[in-house]
């Protein structure tokens, strides 16, 4: 369950981090615009690593934690999956979980 969480929490930030990117490079692209005459304008112009590095790095650590999010997420059903219909059954004569791998029952000792 906490893994399913994480997975989760990586995807969100992971988006977050893509659309993050995405933001600042419309923002740089809308701040290069020229400016009206009666406007205050920053004298220093952002910095190229600033302008193209911080979306660069935003949109590509994003990336990575929506693809480690999605394998995550995406590998836990099929652990699950893989082994039947979970990991415990129940014992067809007391009714108790018992394991799949489980010879005999734990509680009432009946073959199964
Ligand atoms: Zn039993």
């Amino acid at each position: 369950m906490s893994r399913n969480l994480g997975a989760w929490v990586l995807i969100t930030l992971g988006l977050t981090g893509i659309v993050g990117g995405a933001g600042m490079v419309y923002i740089f692209s809308i701040a290069n615009q020229p400016a009206p005459a009666n406007a205050r304008t920053l004298d220093a112009a952002p910095s190229p690593l600033l302008k193209y590095g911080s979306p660069a790095l935003s949109a590509v650590v994003g990336l990575v934690f929506l693809c480690w999010g999605l394998g995550m997420r995406g590998s836990w059903p099929r652990v699950k999956s893989g082994s039947g219909k979970g990991s415990k059954r129940t014992c067809p004569n007391c009714g108790h979980l018992r394991p799949v791998t489980a010879v005999k029952c734990y509680h009432c000792g009946s073959s199964l």
